[in-house]
């Protein structure tokens, strides 16, 4: 019998009783556990990557906390939306909207459970994107697409 493919974006493994990989749900639960210090530390990422982008120039202060804004919103606004979603189908107390950290500890102790969620797909897709949003490097990995 076929087992079902991981539904993480550009994973092709087979999984078993889950849907995504042990691997993919492995890299998600170390990307929760970096979202915090990535959130604290977005100014100075983002304002590297935009001197990097634009050949060396400072960014203008007024373009840079708007964007450090709208990232953290973002930031804060998706792991809301996931902890809100596991909170309610399992019947558990959700954490604080606003604290980052205790959002991610409870998605990271939700992450077996999220990763046999019908939605599993667009989580791993969204909390890729979200870390890669405030800076952190995704060019070395997916080195484990079969
Ligand atoms: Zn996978």
């Amino acid at each position: 019998m076929a087992h079902p493919h991981c539904v993480a974006p550009l994973c092709t493994k087979e999984t078993e009783g889950f849907r995504l990989c042990a691997r993919c749900r492995d890299e998600l639960v170390a990307t929760l556990s970096e979202l915090p210090r990535l959130y604290q530390g977005c100014e100075k990422l983002l304002r590297e990557r935009y001197r990097v982008e634009a050949g060396g120039a400072t960014p203008s202060a007024i373009g840079l906390s708007e964007a450090v804004r709208f990232a953290r919103r973002h930031l804060r606004e998706t792991l809301a939306g996931w902890s809100a979603l596991t909170a309610q189908e399992r019947g558990e107390r959700g954490p604080d909207p606003s604290k980052v950290h205790a959002m991610t500890v409870f998605l990271r102790k939700n992450a077996n459970w999220l990763a046999a969620h019908p939605r599993a797909g667009e989580w791993a897709a969204e909390l890729t994107e979200l870390s890669a949003g405030v800076g952190r490097d995704h060019s070395n990995r997916r080195q484990h697409v079969a």
